[in-house]
């Protein structure tokens, strides 16, 4: 691996993702020689600490991940704290002196990475501070990770962006969507463009239908709060799941270098139908868990949740029919669900392919029953599993006219999955080396707010009758309604399995 030579300026360096994520993916990228002696992190948050504690913080993030405790020591004596009010712009005068001292004492060559990672309402004001007090080293690069949500709207993702776009290029900020950086999402391109088979059949003449379901068996949690001012559509949809829907939908990319990616991935994405709010009431459903009860499991209500209003009317599921205009898949629906206390926990993509026209076969026997031809399916499974199956057609045994399944599967062996590198630690590679192909582009931000803002105005002239799904089942009746109006249904179905054993309970 080239080392490359960086000082990190961490906002946020006493919160939750930097103990969890930051510093173990750091640790990773040291151990791999990513990152050698030429690396500083300077962390910056309200706490008074000292750098001492600082590397002690550092030291108790990353210890698990080796058992030799001289390499964990080694990587700490990299970090540095300066106690910093992102609001102080004093503070950033004293930031520069240190990053300047630390670039020279462990000769980063004037590069800086800057890491955002605190509440998005300060976003503006540090870059802002990082620009008037100098901090940026025009020596080397300079480059921003911001963290998620980037923006809250259309309107105030815009402001955002022309606030950090009057500091860094765009092809210096990297918008992190930690999706990105999961293995089977990455695993998308190679499946679609590596695949002759799949490749020449990639298109709304062949494919009927795509499924993606990211679902989540857990409620909320201690999460309540944050929840309320989110819901299932601005904290899954807007970023991961369309994120997902551009990967599956775009035209290949000429080459698999960044640029050419995302040219592809803006082009899906604005080319998704904005729906009227007349569309958003036939093709969009929103639900909210009640309580109930799986597998001797009981689960409350969203409402009876801590720190959630109990008349709430933040929506905990999402499901919908989204309409790629392009000549690709013009008419074929990219249905979506996504929530909390469902039966399973899985993210995983169904592509449904049309049936062959030759029309020769026209029943397949699903144990003791005859039923239509199945469509061939290929899935894409993201997480907890990984891996890719397809379902092919086959002969039944004993009725030479008739068809079984076959599922052709792969799945990666769980000590692969345990010792693959982390989102965090691939992405900040990326970043590392210049690399945008899995951030999002300005582009797809705004054109995702777009569907989005969309979806939420029409809701607030519409009301809902909350809970409308039991904790524990697969979201609301209506979300099976709207595959059922095309003649579809949801390929996976991890709810009958429960409903079969009477383990689903009111
Ligand atoms: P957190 O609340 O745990 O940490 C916030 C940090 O900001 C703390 O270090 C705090 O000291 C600092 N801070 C707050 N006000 C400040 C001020 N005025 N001046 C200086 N520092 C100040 O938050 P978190 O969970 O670490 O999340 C950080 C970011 O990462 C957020 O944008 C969040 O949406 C995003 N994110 C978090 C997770 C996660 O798992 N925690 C996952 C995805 C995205």
């Amino acid at each position: 691996m080239n080392e490359v030579k960086a000082t990190f300026v961490i906002f946020g360096a006493s919160g939750d993702l930097a103990k969890r994520k930051l510093y173990p993916a750091l640790f990773r990228l040291y151990k791999k020689g990513v990152l050698g002696e030429h690396f500083a992190v300077i962390g910056t948050a309200r706490r008074p600490w000292s750098d001492e504690y600082y590397q002690e913080i550092a030291r108790e993030s990353v210890k698990d991940l080796t058992s030799d405790f001289e390499v964990v020591k080694a990587f700490a004596k990299h970090f540095f704290y300066q106690s910093h009010d992102v609001q102080d712009t004093e503070h950033y005068v004293a930031l520069k002196k240190l990053a300047d001292a630390k670039d020279s004492e462990f000769g980063c060559e004037g590069n800086q990475m800057f890491y955002l990672s605190m509440s998005p309402q300060f976003f503006g004001v540090i870059v802002g501070n990082l620009k008037s007090q100098n901090v940026v080293n025009p020596a080397g690069w300079s480059r921003v990770i911001v963290e998620k949500p980037f923006g809250y709207d259309y309107a105030t993702a815009l402001e955002l962006n022309e606030n950090i776009t009057s500091v860094f290029e765009e092809n210096e900020i990297y918008r992190i969507d930690h999706y990105l950086g999961k293995e089977m999402i990455q695993n998308i391109n190679a499946v679609r463009f590596a695949n002759g088979i799949f490749e020449a059949l990639w298109n709304s003449r062949h494919i009927d239908n795509i499924q993606i379901t990211f679902a989540e068996s857990l409620g909320v949690e201690e999460r309540g709060g944050y929840y309320e001012t989110s819901g299932a559509l601005k904290d899954m949809v807007q970023n991961h799941l369309l994120q997902v829907v551009a990967l599956l939908t775009m035209d290949p990319p000429a080459t698999l270098a960044d640029e050419d990616i995302r040219n592809e991935k803006i082009k899906a994405l604005e080319a998704l139908k904005i729906y009227t709010p007349s569309e958003v009431a036939t093709n969009i459903v929103r639900g909210q868990y009640g309580e109930g009860g799986i597998d001797g499991r009981r689960y409350n209500s969203y409402r009876a949740e801590d720190n959630v209003n109990p008349h709430s009317d933040v929506e905990t599921f999402v499901a919908g029919r989204l309409s790629v205009e392009t000549a690709r898949f013009d008419g074929v629906p990219i249905y979506f669900r996504t929530g909390k206390s469902m039966t399973e926990k899985g993210t995983r993509i169904n592509v449904v392919f049309k049936n062959s026209e030759l029309g020769l076969y026209d029943s397949c026997v699903v144990g003791k029953y005859t039923a239509p031809l199945q469509p061939n399916v290929l899935t894409i499974y993201i997480q907890p599993t990984e891996g890719v199956s397809i379902t092919i057609n086959g002969k039944n045994l004993e009725d030479n006219l008739a068809t079984d399944i076959f599922p052709l599967g792969y799945r990666r062996p769980e000590i692969e999955i345990e010792q693959a590198p982390e989102a965090y630690e691939k992405l900040i590679q990326d970043a590392l080396y210049g690399d945008s192909s899995n951030f999002s582009h300005w582009k797809e931000v705004a054109a995702s707010w777009k569907v989005v803002d969309a979806i939420k105005s029409a809701w607030t002239d519409q009301s809902v009758d909350f809970p409308n799904y039991q904790a524990g089942t697969m979201g609301p009746k209506a979300a099976f309604d709207l595959l059922e109006q095309d003649g579809n249904e949801w390929v996976w179905k991890p709810d009958v399995w429960y409903r079969e054993r009477n383990l689903i309970k009111k």
